[in-house]
């Protein structure tokens, strides 16, 4: 198999497309070497390298109906299509996106707007931005490029720096291809696999881990050696002496120590240069929700239902891909021991939902959202230590990281299921399952939650002033 040519994350406005819309899209656009047309309605939110918009509906744009013969163009949307998805954009506070394909058979992996395209922008995006009170832009796409002219609401106009799809692998859609430098010697061996624009992407994402026991501490030594650029590391538990077996590299000493401090020297360790973010607060604490929502990834290796909800949330809400690890050793009071499994969950916006899944308890829920102090005031049932084993936490740990090293320099087989892997080491099987949707889902439909990101554009222009991602690569 060939390498496919990787563009690095860009630094600037990103557009981000879950699997599901992209697919509709794609096969709207591309379907016969003609010129199509489409809508995009995004929310807003903050990014590692710059504010992103998120892909929350497409509508297309029937030939002959929405998309039709232009006075002064090739083809052009229609004035009654074009008001009614302003109108939406207005009333539900979402960008608006006019998209419409090219093909890129003259100078491929690269696009951009016509000089007709750009008068046309010219023409009705001033009349646009004032209806709707929104960001209002257009996209032009191939299947290998991407590029955008956004207009914002206060006056200003930028270039979109890239469109990320999402999928078993991360596409990055650039107006042109990104040229990049020779990675360092240090990455050497990886970089004959990666190339050294997939060395560099690892360097500029920034990627969430949510739970530094058993196996986020394995996932934390293998993003790190991998090259991964930006840590968040959320857990507020201390290590005890029944810990050390399963966290890398720990010492007799460590017991008390926080269980973020681990992880951090040894990420450390393996790269000085790592920028880390510690956070000792439970998942569903402000800080912790504010952060992930401004990651590349999210490593989900906390067990508690609320954990789960929220990271789910952040996935569908932001479109942030997630991976949930999990290991069961079911070992019964009277030592009888149940069928071993690891579970790798990948958990893609729009795709992959735990509520869907059955896989977060409300009452659980209800009972891990309380304080602490609460919690046991109110006496439920204390939790007994479960068996665990740093091989079988490895197991899921390896399956988790390999698969985001694939997906973030597009290595997957094209046709690779996004499912879920579970190892089930007694009997040595390895199966695929695919997670179920609910369409009437609050959190990963279009109805719901999915892509609404921050209230509004206001929202993420405060958050930004707030300052709550100051580490922006320099470009
Ligand atoms: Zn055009
Ligand atoms: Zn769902």
């Amino acid at each position: 198999m060939a390498r496919i040519a990787v563009n690095p994350p860009a630094v600037g406005w990103s557009l981000t497309i879950p699997p599901g819309l992209w697919s509709t899209l794609a096969s709207h656009l591309f379907r016969d070497g003609e010129e199509h047309g489409a809508v995009i309605l995004a929310g807003y939110a903050d990014g590692p390298r710059g504010p992103r918009l998120l892909a929350r509906d497409v509508i297309l744009a029937e030939d002959g109906v929405g998309y039709v013969e232009g006075t002064t163009g090739y083809r052009a949307l229609d004035a009654t299509f074009v008001r009614d998805q302003a109108l939406r954009a207005r009333d539900e506070n979402l960008a608006y996106l006019a998209v419409h394909n090219h093909d890129d058979m003259l100078y491929p992996g690269s696009v951009g707007f016509s000089p007709t395209d750009l008068a046309s922008h010219e023409r009705g995006y001033p009349a646009l931005r004032q209806i709707t009170g929104q960001l209002v832009g257009g996209l032009v796409v191939t299947p290998r490029a991407a590029a955008g002219d956004l207009w914002l609401p206060d006056g200003t106009r930028v270039a979109l720096a890239e469109t990320v799809v999402l999928g078993n692998n991360i596409i990055r859609l650039r107006p042109r291809p990104a040229e990049t430098a020779d990675a360092d010697q240090h990455w050497h061996r990886q970089s004959l696999l990666f190339g050294s624009a997939g060395q560099l992407t690892f360097t500029r994402l920034r990627v969430a881990v949510v739970g530094l026991g058993g196996a986020g501490s394995i996932i934390t030594e293998l993003l790190t050696r991998l090259g991964v650029g930006e840590l968040i590391l959320i857990d507020d538990d201390r290590v005890d002496k029944t810990n050390l077996p399963r966290l890398v590299a720990a010492e007799p000493d460590d017991v008390g120590k926080r269980k973020i401090d681990l992880a951090a020297r040894n990420a450390r360790r393996a790269n000085p240069a790592m920028r880390l973010t510690l956070i000792d607060k439970r998942v569903e604490h402000p800080d912790s929700r504010a952060a992930l929502t401004t990651c590349d990834w999210i490593f989900l290796a906390a067990d508690s239902h609320s954990a789960r909800h929220w990271v789910n949330q952040v996935v569908h809400q932001y479109h942030i891909p997630a991976t949930q690890l999990g290991v069961k050793i079911p070992v019964g009071v009277d030592g009888r021991i149940g069928d071993i499994h690891t579970a790798t969950r990948i958990l893609l916006p729009g795709a992959g939902c735990l509520w869907c899944d059955e896989l977060i308890n409300p009452t659980q829920l209800a009972i891990d959202m309380h304080p602490q102090g609460e919690r046991e005031a109110a006496q439920y049932v204390p939790e007994v230590p479960a068996a665990s084993v740093i091989t079988l936490n490895t197991l899921a740990a390896g399956e988790a990281a390999n698969h985001f090293m694939f997906a973030a320099v597009r290595l997957h087989h094209h046709n690779a299921e996004a499912a879920s892997v579970l190892h089930q080491p007694q009997s040595r099987d390895r199966l695929l399952q695919t997670g179920r949707q609910s369409a009437s889902c609050r959190f990963c439909t279009t109805t719901g939650d999915l892509g609404k990101g921050d209230d509004t554009l206001d929202g993420l222009v405060q958050r930004e002033q707030k300052e709550l991602t100051p580490n922006r690569l320099p470009i």
